[in-house]
């Protein structure tokens, strides 16, 4: 570990330093994220009565029938954007709670993002901007259809389980652009692909658990 680490832990919140500690077990080890991660307040993007336990390693309700997925699961999608991506422009496909877009708004210059509901689009998009988050695009829409104006982004990150993969999201990914995904298969698995042409070359996988991505838009 590195001493700007050490540091940072000796002077953050004993829940938040374990749940970084937790987090290196799991094998997260890009030292930028887990600073951001120790700092960032993840009590205030889980639902009120469950404060207590935002650093615990559980998914947790954020509202809306919704759930913010665990530390480890966020993080570990977080480093294989790290990893493998060119961090310009990224596409967010469930902005829910807005805490994985906190964590991209960090590390992309530019961050779309697009949620079905519109309670959690309002109450992301206030929380963000309350950070003082200015790199970041909000939607209210069905991540389905991708982003309203044909832009090419360099990684997408859906965070809500489908079958298959929208169509209309493949298109706009730009060549050796990374897409990660919680694909419904008989064992739900988080996949991480590069797009080589017409081709995608699987380059992670992790045990999948989300919420589904549903069709449509909700105006409540
Ligand atoms: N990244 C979020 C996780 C939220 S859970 C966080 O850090 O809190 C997944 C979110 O995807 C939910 O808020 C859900 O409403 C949203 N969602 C489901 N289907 C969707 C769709 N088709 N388009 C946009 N958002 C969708």
């Amino acid at each position: 570990m590195s001493a700007a680490l050490d540091e940072l832990l000796k002077r953050t919140q004993a829940r938040s330093k374990q749940m970084i500690q937790h987090l290196q077990a799991q094998g997260v080890y890009e030292e930028s994220l887990l600073e951001l991660m120790a700092t960032l307040p993840r009590h205030e993007f889980v639902e009120p009565a469950f404060s207590h336990l935002a650093y615990s390693p559980t998914p947790l309700p954020i509202g809306r029938n919704q759930t913010i997925s665990q530390p480890s699961t966020v993080a570990i999608m977080t480093q294989w954007l790290l990893q493998y991506a060119r961090l310009g422009r990224v596409l967010e496909v469930g902005t829910g709670s807005g805490y994985q877009t906190c964590l991209l708004a960090h590390f992309f210059n530019k961050v779309h993002t697009i949620e079905r509901q519109k309670s959690l689009y309002v109450q992301a998009q206030a929380r963000l901007k309350s950070m003082s988050i200015k790199n970041v695009e909000f939607l209210h829409g069905d991540g389905h259809l991708g982003w309203p104006q044909k832009i090419q982004m360099d990684a997408i990150i859906v965070t809500a389980m489908a079958s298959k993969v929208p169509a209309a999201l493949t298109d706009m990914l730009k060549e050796g652009g990374i897409l990660i995904m919680p694909i419904a298969d008989d064992v739900p698995t988080i996949g991480c692909w590069r797009r080589v042409g017409s081709k995608w070359k699987r380059l992670e996988a992790a045990p999948a658990q989300f919420v589904p991505l549903l069709e449509g838009k909700i105006d409540a």
